[in-house]
């Protein structure tokens, strides 16, 4: 139904998307090791790619943007120490409570402007050593800020925030999941926006379509210490350059392209805004991720359910809130598809 091809518009997520064929055949062709002995020629290649392309000394690989967050966390604090960051972070919401279990650590959620903290919210969160208070051992930042709408943080905030943290000599940890649609959204290389953070962790899953695996990059010395944290929960992998293979690719011919999609969240957003009951301004739509909310008596499942029986898929992630992400399994057509759903689930009516 709705698209007339039996084809699903998945705008779940851009996790969804598939690897491209050449990734699959990169895969299969890769040469491989064993990369627990350090031996896998295609990760450490992947990994040398990375900490490039982030202006870093190293990069290790992990399975999932979470174990990079996480591993992050156990490699920059001890148990009971403070990390600050924001109220709507990936790392408060959807990473099991991990920082309590694994790194026993207090989080001091602030609350953002779209996701985005301002320097000043920062500074004054920050623990006085003080017997009493949990030492504030670091800051995280999440740049696109997926809660927050794709939100991008300017490259002048995210310099007054390292500055900050610098004099007061507190690192900062960068959940850079979708660094690359900040990079291509902003004009600002990922180098830079990576340089204000002194690790940064990034995910080959997202829209660069890889089917495992994400980077966490930083100074060597940190890396290898993180190598460790990563055995330790589990994340250290044999002839992993199966999946690195498919990373090259993501890195090497799948970043430029990022705009296509966000390209097509302006059009979605922009068709979006037109329907009544439906609260979304279409300028704050910076890269993939659309969030929209419903006017009052709104419910975001029912939208949810209406749309999936026309073969347009969405996640409601509040009870009034629904997201779509773009990526590159879905076109500028799609688009136009999602937006007249909606608006018959809303009653506006719309070209069939
Ligand atoms: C997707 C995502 C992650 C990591 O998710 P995994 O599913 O564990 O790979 C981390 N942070 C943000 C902001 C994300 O969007």
């Amino acid at each position: 139904m709705g698209t007339g091809s039996g084809r699903v518009i998945d705008l779940r997520s851009d996790t969804v998307t598939l690897p491209t064929e050449e990734m699959r055949e990169a895969m299969r062709t890769a040469p491989l090791g064993d990369d627990v002995f350090g031996e896998d020629p295609t990760v450490n290649r992947l990994e040398e790619m990375a900490a490039a392309k982030v202006g870093k000394e190293a990069a290790l690989l992990v399975p999932s943007g979470t174990m990079g967050n996480q591993v992050a966390l156990l490699t920059h604090t001890r148990r009971g120490d403070e990390v600050i960051l924001e109220a709507n972070a990936h790392i408060v919401h959807y990473e099991s409570g991990a920082p309590a279990v694994l790194s026993g650590v207090m989080l001091r959620a602030l609350p953002g402007e779209r996701g985005l903290l301002a320097p000043e919210q920062i500074e004054a969160a920050v623990r006085t050593p003080n017997i009493h208070t949990p030492p504030t051992t670091l800051i995280c930042l999440e740049n696109t800020h997926n809660r927050g709408g794709g939100s991008v943080y300017p490259l002048a905030t995210l310099q007054a925030i390292a500055a900050g943290a610098r004099a007061r000599g507190i690192p900062v940890h960068l959940d850079g999941a979708r660094i690359f649609n900040a990079a291509v959204a902003s004009g600002v290389p990922a180098s830079a926006i990576a340089a204000c953070a002194d690790s940064v962790m990034f995910c080959l899953t997202k829209g660069l379509a890889a089917p495992v695996g994400s980077l966490l990059c930083g100074p060597a010395e940190f890396i290898a210490r993180a190598r460790r944290f990563r055995r330790m929960v589990g994340g250290a992998m044999r002839q992993a350059g199966v999946v690195a293979a498919a990373g090259i690719v993501a890195l090497e011919k799948m970043v430029d392209r990022l705009e296509v999609d966000h390209a097509n969240a302006h059009r979605l957003a922009a068709g979006l805004a037109r329907i009544p009951g439906l609260l979304l301004d279409p300028g704050r739509v910076q890269t993939n991720i659309v969030i929209f909310r419903l006017a009052p008596p709104g419910s975001a499942a029912a939208l949810v359910r209406a749309v999936a029986a026309e073969a347009v898929r969405a996640l409601a992630i509040a009870p009034d809130a629904v997201r779509m992400v773009t990526h590159k399994d879905v076109e500028a057509a799609d688009m136009d598809v999602a937006v007249a759903a909606v608006g018959r689930h809303l009653g506006a009516g719309g070209p069939a």
